[in-house]
């Protein structure tokens, strides 16, 4: 980004006068993403879940002093910082975009439509690529920020600027184009996202429309309904036969893969360049792939393209996941040209180290405890390096996919008050998918706090770089010192434990140290009842040592829709909090909702809400579990195959036999691996190529036996333990458990891979 203005010019923009004539050249929301805070502008945004007001503070410590806020913090200690107040940040964030935009003399390409936009702006981006310098908004940025953000990404050097806009409620579209202004349109698609907030199709066609008021020419998919002008231009799928081999872009990628082509015919790319790009163009939506490396460290691999562009964004992902850890590059290039591209683009990111791969070797180099970003033109197969740095723990993987948990945590606050907090409930490793990768990523995305069961495994969270507030629902006097050295807000549920924890405190000379109160309202485990509440509130008044952040709750039938036990529960929950409320000088949150809490009973979220299954989309509401997305899914490789006679016997104890003879196949899962010894004997199995293989003999420990002689097996075959044919749900009932068991005793020796693009 290179926005290239003064201090006195963002003010007059946004209405402010401001006497300084330092420079800006970056825009960030994000304080873990500044990489250059003296030249950075801050936008503190009240965001769905997170306010950026309360990342001042954090801004002003990257060297940032210039500020747009709603609100003026009180400290004094901002000394030289500038602030400009607004009455809406984003809006501001848009006048600057607005700005920018209205300098620019090249072509601005505005895409909508329902689906479609982010594949047709990455088409485009390759096919246009080469021929002309070109910003394309990262990744699938298309909120109104996100808009903002891509427009100024414009600089000098940019001719075309590739834009998606999308849009869910009437009138958004007026102030999206007034800000993009697009020369050229592209209409991917109407579909029925969003539909309910329009009162027809038409209005919603007549809203996307808008966009293209100021358009030269649009290109619109030829299914959709519209009258063909000069204008306006049907685009069939037709035209892909021209360049490819039609049978290489079907359905919908090849709708959007004409339109691209469409498009970029206007620019008049000559048509060898273009059947040239096509080969260069990933047939599904940008990737990002990241797993475990050798030596403890974490490998990205984006080894697809190598354009200015997509080494930003792949950095900032890197800038983004890393923690503590340092990063590495990993960058293969084709010519010095290319090196000199990597070494520009990387000065934005510093430090990184850089290590630039031309020879079929990998450079030795000290991976341990670092974030290895793999990035080369597709053409160098630089994936191959990617895959030498995985570390084979075993061939047995879990995946886990971070948008679903992403749109699984919005879905939850979807039922809730927008100002309703989240705590993250990530004990047990985060129910199995890696308490590191789970707490940055659930930090980034800004849920409020974090909930554990160990203070070993807040201290896992506080080393991968956490910084969140953790509460530690198990606590004891031996823990108490490493909790406070780490920041780790203990849950009081005993008297006892409350006077051992303010010992240590005075020992360690602090007061008003935050702490959790468990109340007991029904489930009959740990908790203050109310008959020892008197001696909690005494207790509380006359030790300044601690100071009450929360006092939560659990439900013990949560998954019962319409429980009176749960009405019981919080009715008590409500009286003993308030008991505390009224002796306490100070204000404190309450919760007492997990996940099916917050699904079935969302009138009692309180002030905070306990989330944990529901992130991996699991529900036992079943109207609640077709909303949420799958997270989590669990494979293996096939070994080995073999056949056996009507005579031969399988495994241990030699139970396993198959009346007719047939094919057995070794897949490498066992009961140590969480594939519990319960599932032999054909009580359970797996999916191969979508066909059922049940278990044949004993599960062993390293590995089972399962019948294929019906499934089109081969070695080396993927094999599904848990996805799309067996979902935890089944799996779990077949182990006779709970999908939270299932989960939690996948174990740590199976190798954990996370997607999120
Ligand atoms: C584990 C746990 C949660 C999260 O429960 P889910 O059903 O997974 O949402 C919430 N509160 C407490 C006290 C817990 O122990």
């Amino acid at each position: 980004m290179s926005i290239h203005l003064t201090y006195r010019e963002i003010g007059a923009i946004l209405g402010t006068q401001i006497d300084s004539d330092a420079l800006i050249e970056h825009v960030s929301f994000d304080t873990r993403q500044i990489y250059n805070g003296a030249e950075t502008v801050f936008f503190a945004f009240k965001g769905q879940f997170r306010d950026g007001h309360d990342y001042i503070s954090n801004a002003y410590d990257s060297g940032v002093r210039l500020f747009v806020v709603n609100t003026v913090p009180a400290d004094q200690k901002y000394t030289g910082a500038y602030f400009i107040l607004v009455n809406d940040s984003v809006k501001a964030l848009q006048e600057l975009a607005k700005h920018h935009r209205s300098k620019f003399r090249g072509a601005v390409i505005g895409i909508t439509g329902s689906a479609g936009k982010t594949t047709v702006k990455e088409y485009l981006g390759t096919l246009l690529q080469g021929d002309f310098s070109i910003v394309r908004s990262p990744k699938s940025y298309n909120s109104q920020i996100g808009v903002a953000i891509s427009l100024l990404g414009i600089n000098p050097t940019t001719e075309i600027a590739i834009i998606e806009a999308g849009i869910s409620e009437p009138g958004e579209m007026e102030s999206l184009e007034q800000m993009i202004r697009p020369t050229i349109g592209i209409l991917t698609s109407i579909g029925s996202a969003h539909i309910h907030n329009f009162r027809d199709k038409n209005e919603l066609i007549g809203e996307k429309l808008k966009l293209f008021q100021r358009c030269e020419k649009v290109f619109y998919n030829a299914k959709i309904d519209l009258p063909t002008s000069d204008k306006f231009i049907a685009v069939s799928s037709d035209l892909i036969d021209l360049y490819t081999d039609p049978k290489s872009y079907t359905g919908v990628l090849g709708e959007n893969l004409a339109l691209a082509l469409a498009c970029a015919n206007y620019f008049h790319i000559s048509e060898s360049k273009l059947k040239r790009a096509i080969q260069e163009i990933r047939p599904a939506a940008l990737r990002l792939e990241t797993f475990d490396g050798i030596n403890g460290s974490l490998i990205i691999n984006d080894s697809y393209s190598m354009d200015k562009e997509a080494l930003a964004a792949s950095l900032q992902y890197q800038l983004a996941i890393s923690g503590k850890r340092k990063r590495i590059l990993l960058a293969g290039v084709k010519n010095s040209e290319q090196r000199q591209l990597v070494e520009e683009v990387v000065q934005d990111f510093e430090p990184v180290q850089v290590h630039f791969i031309e020879e079929k070797d990998l450079p030795k180099i000290d991976l341990s405890n670092s974030v290895v970003l793999v990035k080369g033109d597709r053409s160098l197969k630089m994936e191959q390096f990617a895959s030498a740095l995985r570390q084979f723990k075993h061939e047995t993987f879990v995946e886990i996919d971070l948008n679903a948990i992403r749109d699984n945590l919005q879905f939850v606050k979807s039922k809730l008050p927008a100002e309703t907090k989240i705590l993250s409930m990530v004990k047990a490793s985060s129910y199995g998918s890696g308490a590191e990768r789970l707490g940055l990523f659930l930090e980034r995305i800004g849920v409020n706090y974090f909930g554990v069961a160990y203070p070993d495994e807040g201290i896992e969270l506080r080393n991968a770089g956490v910084t969140l507030p953790i509460m530690v629902m198990n606590t004891e006097r031996s823990s108490f010192r490493l909790c406070i050295e780490n920041k780790l807000e203990p849950a009081i549920f005993s008297i006892e434990q409350l006077d051992e924890f303010i010992r240590e405190l005075i020992y360690m000379d602090l007061t008003a140290y935050p702490i959790h109160l468990k109340l007991e309202t029904g489930m009959n485990r740990l908790g203050f009842r109310k008959d020892n509440l008197s001696a909690l509130i005494d207790t509380l008044q006359s030790q300044p040592e601690v100071k009450v952040k929360t006092v939560y709750s659990h439900l013990a039938t949560a998954d019962e829709p319409d429980s009176p036990y749960v009405r019981q529960q919080v009715e008590l929950f409500r009286q003993l909090s308030q008991k505390i409320a009224d002796t306490l000088h100070y204000t404190f949150d309450r919760h007492i909702l997990n996940s099916d809490g917050a699904l079935n009973y969302p009138e009692y979220h309180f002030e905070m809400i306990r989330v944990g299954i529901a992130m991996y989309g699991i529900s036992s509401n079943p109207i609640m579990q077709t909303n949420l997305k799958p997270a989590i899914q669990w494979y293996s490789i096939l070994s080995q195959i073999r056949e056996i006679g009507p005579e031969d016997t399988v495994g241990y104890g030699r139970n396993g036999k198959l009346e007719n003879g047939g094919k057995i196949a070794v897949v490498p899962v066992g009961y140590a691996d969480g594939f519990r010894r319960i599932l032999g004997n054909g009580n359970g199995g797996v999916y191969i190529n979508g066909k059922f293989c049940p278990t044949v003999g004993n599960v062993c420990m390293d590995m089972i036996m399962v019948d294929v002689s019906n499934a089109d097996a081969t070695v080396g075959c993927l094999v599904e333990i848990i996805g799309k044919h067996q979902s935890i749900d089944q799996l779990a009932g077949r182990m006779e458990t709970i999908p939270y068991e299932v989960l939690t005793s996948i174990s740590k020796r199976v190798h954990r891979v996370y997607l999120e693009s």
